[in-house]
């Protein structure tokens, strides 16, 4: 049975206002959920939020950078982010792909090096409006995914998880449909399964693309759905909690 994941992600929203009232909230609601709770506020904040995340819930980045150390301005390495107590680290989310010009390979290399600080890495996989209305969504898709995971051993894909996250659903209040987003989580757990129907069944993947309360419930249970990465939902206090809920 995967134990089902809410991640927030939010962006370069938020204050330190926020994360005072938000955290300790979620810190509390931690304690007694069944899903595991994750929040990833701007780098800046990390160092606050740890501090007010308690035992429970877990705290991550939204990005780092592949190398260990070195004369990289205004970056931030893996195991910098270990250091601060943080849990997990997003890569390849789909606006660092367009807006930064990430590539697979880019993300492979940041993949590992959370991986080998110790990280959980939240890779975030997505196909465009455009691949999906020419029918190339498992295409992209798959081969977002194959690009990592091939390069990770088989040891370490537990400290991986999966999300997958239509670019035409994010911020833009469109979700898949539960078929749309089921179809696609079933083909990656098939498509890791060709190398370890062991490891596909343990993976998590969850689905991001305009989760909110209204809709958080129907999502998570399709059997290949293990939870949500949230964005625009994640910073309002009670949306994102009952978006927990449901995951539990
Ligand atoms: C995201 O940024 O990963 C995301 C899914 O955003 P939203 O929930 O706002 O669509």
């Amino acid at each position: 049975m995967r134990k089902k994941i809410v991640a927030g992600n939010w962006k370069m929203n938020g204050s330190i206002e926020l994360l005072n009232s938000l955290v300790p909230a979620l810190a509390e609601e931690a304690k007694e959920a069944q899903a595991e709770i994750l929040v990833c506020p701007p780098a800046l904040f990390l160092n606050e939020a740890t501090r007010l995340a308690g035992e429970f819930l877990q705290i991550g980045a939204q990005n780092c950078h592949e190398a260990f150390s070195g004369a990289y301005t205004g970056e931030i390495s893996a195991s910098m982010l270990a250091e601060m107590q943080l849990t997990h680290v997003l890569v390849g989310h789909s606006e660092r792909r367009a807006m930064y010009g990430e590539t697979d390979a880019l993300i492979a290399d940041k993949t590992k090096a959370a991986i080998g600080a110790g990280l959980t890495a939240v890779l975030c996989v997505g196909e465009t409006l455009e691949e999906r209305e020419s029918g190339r969504t498992l295409d992209v898709v798959l081969g977002q995914v194959k690009a990592v995971v091939e390069k990770i051993a088989l040891s370490d894909w537990a400290k991986l998880v999966i999300a997958y996250e239509p670019v035409w659903a994010i911020g833009t209040g469109k979700t898949a449909s539960n078929d749309q987003a089921q179809d696609v989580h079933k083909a990656i757990r098939e498509a890791l399964a060709v190398i370890s129907p062991e490891h596909a069944d343990a993976m998590r993947i969850l689905y991001g693309g305009s989760v909110k309360a209204a809709n958080a419930a129907e999502l998570f249970a399709c059997p290949d759905i293990d939870g949500g990465l949230v964005g625009g939902a994640s910073l309002d206090v009670d949306e994102f909690i009952s978006i927990c809920r449901a995951a539990s």
